[in-house]
């Protein structure tokens, strides 16, 4: 075999893959700084519910231009504590969009609540305010915002309904710290906002999330949730001399360590060079797409700014001879550890056997036979940007019809 037949043939066919090591699709970012703000912790009086926590919470709430930020030891936490402040109970409606992670829609059946499939607009895969609207009944509470691969949802529209139809507004910001809608912070776009700290997020605390708010009560109310349902922490007591705590409802052990807020105290530090870094990434994948009839990148709107947590592609697979899947298998084979957000929530087993059927919502379904998210994430370089263009060509050139 030549050389370049070697370069052009397919690993998964046995040729040379474009990179010999995994690219993962998402990574953390650490540096010295991040790994010196832990170990000053390690070293001092408190290791969780200490003086860390505010100040991640209040750092967390200034960037953000949220009035109140309560930290919470996971993003589906987070959701969950605000799927409770919202009010949610059982027989409850929430309406959310099928193109998610689980916990989104988890959060509402933890609480005795339905979570309602309203489909996405194909362009951006965001919620579409039309279908949400279609979706309102009487039952209906809530309304999850999925700012869905970092760009935000349409804060104004959703916002136009909530308001309508007396139902609360919650961002599901997972994706889109750092990002923007008409010049205002994600993180004050909706009523409450859930974040996470996952390693592949924006920032990481290694686990951990938070939800921001502007009413103080709601934070109250996400305090005590944190901490088993008990309106006073430990180090309020300590402080004030008391043994005497009082649980008012039924919260869990939520919180989030001192350890963890110093960690991501120091990450949040980096944020705007972290976000700068994705932005300029996102930047080279569509100059290079712009020439790949291929695939299609998802639209940005241009009253917003992305977060950039994810970069998706559709691919357009009338051009190609083989389904998504295989272009999946090759890339995997060529390094490239490209991934798949997500199956429609409604289609995982556990919701299937609930009784939702399994085509709710067509925009979704289609675009989900279509999507590949590729690697993104600060830390790589240009030469891992050039691989990922480079694979995807050999691959869609060996598929093409
Ligand atoms: C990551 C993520 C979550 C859950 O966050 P964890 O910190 O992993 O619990 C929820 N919703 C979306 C959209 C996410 O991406």
């Amino acid at each position: 075999m030549s050389g370049v037949g070697n370069l052009l043939e397919l690993a998964c066919n046995g040729g040379k893959p474009v990179r010999e090591t995994i690219l993962p699709y998402g990574r953390q970012w650490l540096d010295e700084a991040d790994i010196d703000a832990v170990v000053h912790v390690l070293r001092s009086a408190w290791l969780t519910t200490g003086p860390k926590v505010e100040e991640f919470e209040r750092e967390f709430a200034r960037l953000t231009g949220a009035g109140q930020a309560v930290a919470l030891n996971s993003g589906t936490a987070a959701l969950h504590a605000a799927v409770f402040a919202a009010g949610i109970g059982p027989g409850d409606e929430v309406i959310l969009p099928p193109l998610t992670f689980a916990a989104s829609a988890n959060a509402v059946l933890y609480l005795g609540g339905r979570p309602v499939f309203a489909d996405c607009l194909p362009d951006t895969l965001l919620l579409d305010p039309a279908q949400v609207e279609r979706s309102i009944t009487p039952r209906t509470k809530a309304v999850i915002a999925v700012d869905y691969a970092g760009q935000p949802c349409d804060y104004d529209a959703l916002q136009f309904l909530a308001n309508r139809y007396g139902v609360k507004l919650i961002a599901d910001a997972c994706h889109s710290l750092g990002g923007s809608y008409q010049g205002r912070q994600v993180g004050s776009l909706a009523e409450l906002n859930a974040f996470s700290f996952h390693p592949v997020k924006t920032i990481t605390t290694g686990e951990g999330g938070l939800v921001t708010a502007a009413d103080g009560e709601l934070a109250e109310k996400m305090r005590a949730f944190r901490n088993h349902g008990i309106t006073t922490d430990f180090r309020q007591r300590s402080e004030a001399g008391s043994w005497l705590y009082e649980m008012v409802t039924l919260g869990f052990n939520y919180r989030l360590s001192d350890i963890a807020c110093a960690l991501g105290l120091s990450q949040l530090s980096r944020l705007p060079a972290m976000l700068a870094r994705r932005r300029e990434i996102a930047a080279l994948y569509n100059e290079a797409f712009s020439a790949n009839p291929a695939v299609t990148p998802l639209t940005q709107r241009p009253d917003r700014e992305s977060g950039w947590h994810l970069y998706v592609v559709r691919l357009n697979t009338e051009r190609l001879r083989v389904p998504r899947s295989l272009v999946f298998t090759a890339l995997r084979a060529e390094n490239i550890g490209v991934n798949v957000h997500y199956l429609p929530v409604y289609r995982h087993p556990y919701y299937q056997n609930l009784g939702y059927s399994n085509s709710l919502c067509p925009v979704a379904e289609a675009a989900y036979e279509e999507m590949l998210t590729l690697p993104l994430f600060p830390a790589m370089t240009d030469q891992d940007v050039n691989d990922v263009v480079r694979a995807l060509e050999k691959v869609c050139a060996a598929y093409e019809k």
